[in-house]
């Protein structure tokens, strides 16, 4: 029996970086997999076409994270077409870093809504489900930066903190009823949203993480995987680094 054989998954912002690693290896330990994406059509196909070739149920579903409607209308929809949903991934999420005395409210607002409003706009309808059902494992994605700050990504730290705090209450107010509510907090993953980081920053980073190298979404992917199945069945509300030691 595989790890999440029989199980259902929604991940939102599969289409690229860590949220795609944890559809696969989320598939490949047999769960059947409900994904979302923003704009990225094309790449949201091929994932679909991907996972359906390993032998399990997928469906890509475009739906902006930052709106609440859109999120109950989700929930809805993956019901609907899976039957249930076992495990929640809150992964999408966006940066717009620039130093406070030049970020607009634009960059706060979008960064907010999008990393952090969205894990309430799903979480909430998601978590009717797993009520009824009298089980989930809900994983929301924060970072290092929200635990340690980081000088130009005020925003993004601030939602990211803010997530943590919402881990735990969720924990708290679920844990009686069987679901469990974790957060991962990943250093340094080669995405594209760390791509576009400059040379320099990205030799600052790596000074200052122990292992000396930057991860691979998939290592991601695997703490993903030990949170969303029952390895983890008696962990809850905790924050789990994957950040290779990194310190300053
Ligand atoms: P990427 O930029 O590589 O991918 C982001 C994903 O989120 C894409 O699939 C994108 O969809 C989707 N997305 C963005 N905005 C929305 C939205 N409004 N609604 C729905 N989907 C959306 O990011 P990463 O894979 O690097 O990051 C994933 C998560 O991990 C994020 O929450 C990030 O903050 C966190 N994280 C990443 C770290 C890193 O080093 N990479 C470090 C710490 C945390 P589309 O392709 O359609 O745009």
């Amino acid at each position: 029996m595989k790890l999440l054989e029989n199980k259902v998954a929604l991940i939102t912002g599969a289409s690229r970086g860590i949220g795609n690693a944890i559809a696969k290896v989320f598939a490949e330990a047999g769960a059947n997999i409900a994904f979302t994406y923003l704009s990225s059509e094309e790449r949201a196909k091929k994932l679909e076409d991907e996972l359906s070739a390993m032998g399990i149920k997928a469906k890509g579903y475009k739906s902006n994270a930052a709106s609440f409607d859109e999120a109950q209308e989700l929930s809805k929809q993956v019901k609907e077409d899976f039957g249930a949903i076992h495990v929640l991934v809150n992964n999408a999420g966006i940066t717009r870093d620039n130093l406070l005395m030049r970020l607009s409210e634009d960059d706060w607002d979008n960064v907010v809504n999008t990393n952090l409003k969205s894990i309430f706009n799903l979480t909430k309808p998601v978590s009717m489900v797993m009520l009824r059902q009298k089980e989930g494992s809900i994983i929301n994605l924060t970072s290092i930066v929200g635990m340690i700050g980081q000088a130009g990504q005020s925003n993004y730290s601030a939602s990211k903190a803010g997530i943590i705090g919402f881990t735990k209450s969720v924990a708290d107010e679920l844990g009686s009823r069987n679901i469990r509510s974790n957060a991962i907090a990943p250093g340094f993953i080669k995405t594209e949203m760390t791509d576009e980081l400059a040379d320099d920053l990205k030799k600052t980073y790596l000074a200052g993480i122990p292992l000396k190298r930057f991860a691979e979404p998939e290592e991601v992917a695997k703490a993903a995987l030990f949170l969303a199945s029952d390895l983890s069945s008696y962990v809850n509300g905790q924050t789990l680094s994957v950040c290779g030691g990194l310190n300053r």
